[in-house]
């Protein structure tokens, strides 16, 4: 299974995969109905991206009154517009606030990962953005984890 992973420390707030998001979602240029959304935390100059990470025990799923949000074979839950009847349990539910409502507030919105081509990622060029096996960002956190052990350890901290 493939997964959408941030590296924070690549981040520098362009808001280019909010804008390609939007595009490819909705046709327009509008952050606002992005599914990614870029925090900024400007005292410290970080930048975090915040999406739909597909929950195992996915609450909006357990909620939704008409089944309307389903998992597809390849683990992204999805969301039929045709049975979603805009009660916004989904939205409540979701422990991250990674459902939304859209800008007009008519929609609710959450990623699908771009049936399998995030566009986030293709845009993303700091490289901040990866759509990997889950095996390998496992692997790629632990080495980063193991580095910055390493660096403590050879400061002296
Ligand atoms: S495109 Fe990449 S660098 Fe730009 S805001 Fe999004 S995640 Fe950050």
């Amino acid at each position: 299974m493939k997964v959408l992973m941030v590296d924070i420390d690549k981040c520098t707030g362009c808001r280019a995969c909010e804008y390609a998001c939007s595009f490819a979602h909705d046709g327009e240029f509008n952050p606002l109905n992005s599914r990614i959304h870029i925090s900024e935390f400007l005292d410290d100059f970080v930048f975090v991206p915040t999406y739909c990470t597909q929950c195992d025990e996915a609450y909006c799923m357990d909620v939704c009154p008409t089944k309307a949000l389903t998992r597809s074979q390849s683990g992204v839950v999805e969301l039929d517009y045709d049975k979603c009847i805009g009660c916004k349990q989904c939205v409540i539910a979701c422990p991250w606030g990674n459902i939304k409502l859209s800008s007009d507030a008519k929609r609710v919105i959450k990623c699908d990962l771009c049936g399998g081509e995030p566009e986030c990622v293709r845009v993303c060029h700091a490289g901040a953005l990866e759509f990997v096996d889950v095996e390998d960002a496992v692997l790629g956190k632990q080495i980063r984890a193991a580095a910055n052990i390493k660096r403590s350890a050879v400061a002296g901290v």
